[in-house]
């Protein structure tokens, strides 16, 4: 998804493009088509609506011509209000297009680093081993991780704050997290609801040796009825302000994002299916009509320390010419991955042809995700750093609830096209190029 974006924006901004692809010499455990573009799992690049994080990132990505989007709207299925494809003319689409436009597709495994710059590393969370320890080498210890433990996050806005109150254990610190306090019988019918709940099937490559620091809640809660309320829900250090004494147990919510907009569920790394997330998770006191901006997820992921590493410009910051995009940056999703190609491919283009690169704002969905991934407070939480999807919650100013989204969608609009304009306008391309 990322590798096409990244050489589309580039050949067609000028430059010489060759994509290095190991498909169908070698496929990763998800892909079977020989095409590029391969879509691994769903058919759906997910809604169009602008009132979703993802139809405004999509609306963006036309704007910065994608090639995604082209071959989507060009291959469609009907799908309702979401954008779903015929994924193999979809990736005949893309490589087509790729080969008539002049892109050179070579087809091997990489496993040591290409000697020529830019050159820009796509190879998304299935990256093959024996690159996967290339760049770990590259990247140090610290640099690259291989899974994605991930606990959900929820709109600050659809708490009830009548239920849960702010503060932190033994008031130390600011009143930094949100607390949803549990009685006994809200406790035993909430790790009932858990134990019981459907989860999503480990895929065979997705065997995954937990470590105790990311257990999944549902496997802490197998572990005995108390166990939950001894770990992640222990209510030591907290009084709830309704009663005036301690809780049975309490979910501890902490902040996401600068604007204090989502909260992730701490400790709540978790495989259940997505309505068993939403139908169990509202029973915690204070989340009855929570709104989900991230569900959480277990699975395999390469994905980079992005906010140690990379720059605004999607470049490895000690090594000048190295450029990341797709999943591999700490987006998660299809068209996430995409956008971090569009950018990536314009904005190796440009060093190379020694123009100076601005990120798009972070009004716009597309550099909200590049502000998100590259910046230092993202890695700072005690889980790390944590991949993201496109939503209200990090984009600026989104933080306002649904109703008030259309102002936030238009400043997102013209401030990419304003982006695109002066892309064009530094590269010297005509207004041909949309
Ligand atoms: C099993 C699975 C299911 C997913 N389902 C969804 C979903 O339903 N919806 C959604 O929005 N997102 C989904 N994702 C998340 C993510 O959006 C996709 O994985 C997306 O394809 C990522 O795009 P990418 O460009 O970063 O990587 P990819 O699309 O995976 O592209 C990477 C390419 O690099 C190639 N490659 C890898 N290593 C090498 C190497 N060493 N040398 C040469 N080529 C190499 C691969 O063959 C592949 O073609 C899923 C992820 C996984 C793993």
């Amino acid at each position: 998804m990322a590798g096409v974006e990244a050489a589309w924006a580039a050949i067609r901004l000028g430059a010489v493009v060759t994509i290095y692809e190991m498909k169908p010499h070698k496929f990763s455990p998800a892909h079977r088509l020989d095409g590029l573009g391969e879509l691994v799992c769903s058919n759906s690049l997910k809604s169009l609506s602008f009132e979703n994080g993802s139809g405004l990132l999509k609306e963006e990505m036309r704007l910065f011509g994608s090639l995604i989007v082209e071959a989507a709207e060009a291959t469609s299925v009907p799908a309702g209000q979401a954008l779903a494809v015929d994924r193999e003319r979809f990736s005949e689409y893309i490589t087509q297009k790729l080969i008539a436009a002049g892109v050179k597709i070579i087809r091997e495994e990489i496993t040591e680093l290409p000697e020529g710059r830019p050159l820009i590393i796509a190879t998304g969370p299935l990256t093959s081993d024996g690159f996967a320890r290339t760049l770990g080498e590259l990247l140090g210890t610290d640099g690259l991780f291989f899974y994605d433990a991930i606990a959900p996050v929820i709109y600050k806005e659809s708490i009830d704050f009548d239920l849960a109150f702010m503060g932190s254990r033994y008031d130390k610190g600011g009143a930094d997290y949100v607390n949803c306090p549990m009685n006994k019988i809200e406790y035993e019918a909430f790790v009932e609801a858990l134990l019981g709940a459907e989860k999503t099937r480990p895929k065979g490559f997705e065997k995954i040796p937990y470590f105790e620091g990311c257990m999944p809640v549902e496997a802490i809660a197998e572990r005995g009825p108390d166990t939950l309320a001894f770990g992640p829900l222990r209510p030591v250090g907290f009084t709830d302000p309704r009663t005036g004494k301690r809780p049975h147990a309490l979910v501890q919510l902490r902040c996401e994002n600068k604007e204090e907009t989502i909260y992730n569920l701490v400790g709540f790394q978790t495989s259940l299916t997505r309505p068993e997330q939403k139908r169990v998770f509202s029973l915690i006191p204070g989340l009855k009509a929570a709104t989900y901006a991230r569900y959480g997820s277990i699975h395999r992921n390469s994905y980079l320390n992005s906010p140690l590493l990379l720059s605004d410009s999607l470049e490895l910051k000690e090594n000048s010419g190295i450029f990341l995009a797709g999943q591999i940056t700490g987006v998660e999703g299809y068209c996430e991955s995409a956008a971090m190609g569009i950018v990536a491919g314009i904005s190796a283009f440009m060093s190379s042809a020694g123009l100076e690169f601005t990120a798009p704002p972070p009004s716009t969905m597309t550099g909200a995700l590049i502000r998100y991934i590259t910046a230092s407070e993202s890695g700072e939480g005690k889980g790390g750093f944590q991949p993201m999807n496109s939503n209200f919650g990090i984009i600026e100013g989104g933080g306002g609830g649904k109703k008030r989204r259309a102002p936030v969608v238009e400043k997102a609009i013209m401030d990419a096209i304003s982006w695109r304009t002066k892309i064009l306008q530094l590269s010297g391309v005509s207004g041909s190029v949309r």
